[in-house]
C-alpha cells in the first residue's frame, strides 16, 4: 500500500506543477499515464467501469469523473481537480487535488483552502478505536462553517486490494457512529465540497458529475492508514501541495 500510494503522491505533485494556462486536461492525463507506466503500475481508473483515462480531471462546476479533453484549454482564474489512481504490484493508491489555474479570486481561493482544511480535520480523526462518522462529521463541520456545502453523491471508501472497498466514508453526518476504526484499516478520505448548493447531476457522457447551481467545486483526497499511533497518509506529498493557496 505505501509503495503504490507513493507513487501517487509523486505523480501528482507532477501534474500540479504541469498545471497553467494553455494546457489541456488531455495534457495532463497523458503525462499521468506516461508516469503511471514508468512507475511499474497500471492506471486503476482506465478501462474501470469503462471509464476512458488515467485521470479524473473535474474543471470548475465540474465535481468529480470529468473525463479528460482535448477541447478546452484551461485558461486562467479555473480550477480544475486532480484525482488519481494506481494499481501496483496488487494493490490500490488513490489520492486528488484542486489546483488553481494562474490567479483565480479570493473566494476561490478559500473553497480550494477550506476543502484542504476539511480532509486534514478529517484526517486527524483517524485512530484506532475511533468512530467512522467522526471523519464525515469533521468535514462537515468545518465547511459548512465556512459557508461552503458538502456534496452527498459521492463518498470515500475502504481501499486495498481493490479499488473501492468497504467502508463507505460519508462527508457528513453525526459523530460517534458507525464501525469502529481499527489498526491496519485503510482510507481514501475525499471531501467535495460546493461554493453554492450541494446537489450534483451527472452530465449526459454518463461519468461527469456538475453542481446544479453551476458554482464550483473542490475536491481533496488522502488514502489513510490507521496506524498505531494515529493516521499515516500514505499518499502525503513532500510539499503540502495547495498550502501556499
Ligand atoms: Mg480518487
Ligand atoms: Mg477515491
Amino acid at each position: 500500500m505505501q509503495a503504490a500510494n507513493r507513487l501517487v503522491a509523486q505523480i501528482l505533485e507532477t501534474l500540479e506543477s504541469a498545471v497553467a494556462p494553455g494546457v489541456t486536461t488531455a495534457d495532463l492525463d497523458a503525462l499521468a499515464e506516461k508516469l503511471v507506466r514508468d512507475g511499474g503500475a497500471v492506471p486503476a481508473f482506465k478501462g474501470y467501469r469503462g471509464f476512458p483515462a488515467t485521470l479524473c480531471t473535474s474543471v470548475n462546476a465540474e465535481v468529480v469523473h470529468g473525463i479528460p479533453s482535448q477541447k478546452r484549454p484551461l485558461v486562467d482564474g479555473d480550477i480544475v481537480s486532480i484525482d488519481i489512481g494506481v494499481k501496483l504490484d496488487g494493490f490500490y493508491g488513490d489520492s486528488a487535488l484542486t489546483v488553481p489555474v494562474g490567479t483565480v479570486p479570493e473566494r476561490t481561493r478559500e473553497l480550494l483552502t477550506v476543502t484542504r482544511q476539511s480532509l486534514e480535520r478529517a484526517i486527524s480523526q483517524v485512530k484506532v478505536g475511533g468512530r467512522l462518522s467522526d471523519i464525515g462529521h469533521a468535514v462537515q463541520e468545518w465547511v459548512e462553517a465556512h459557508g461552503f456545502s458538502v456534496v452527498r453523491e459521492f463518498v470515500g471508501h475502504g481501499i486495498g486490494e481493490a479499488l473501492h472497498e468497504e467502508p463507505q466514508i460519508p462527508n457528513y453526518g453525526t459523530p460517534g457512529r458507525g464501525p469502529r476504526l481499527a489498526e491496519g484499516m485503510v482510507l481514501a478520505i475525499e471531501p467535495m465540497v460546493a461554493m453554492g448548493r450541494p446537489e450534483v447531476k451527472v452530465l449526459r457522457d454518463g461519468w461527469t458529475a456538475v453542481t446544479k447551481d453551476g458554482s464550483l467545486a473542490a475536491h481533496f483526497e488522502h488514502t489513510v492508514a490507521v496506524g498505531t499511533d494515529g493516521p499515516l497518509i500514505l499518499t502525503a506529498r513532500p510539499v503540502p501541495s495547495a498550502a501556499q493557496h
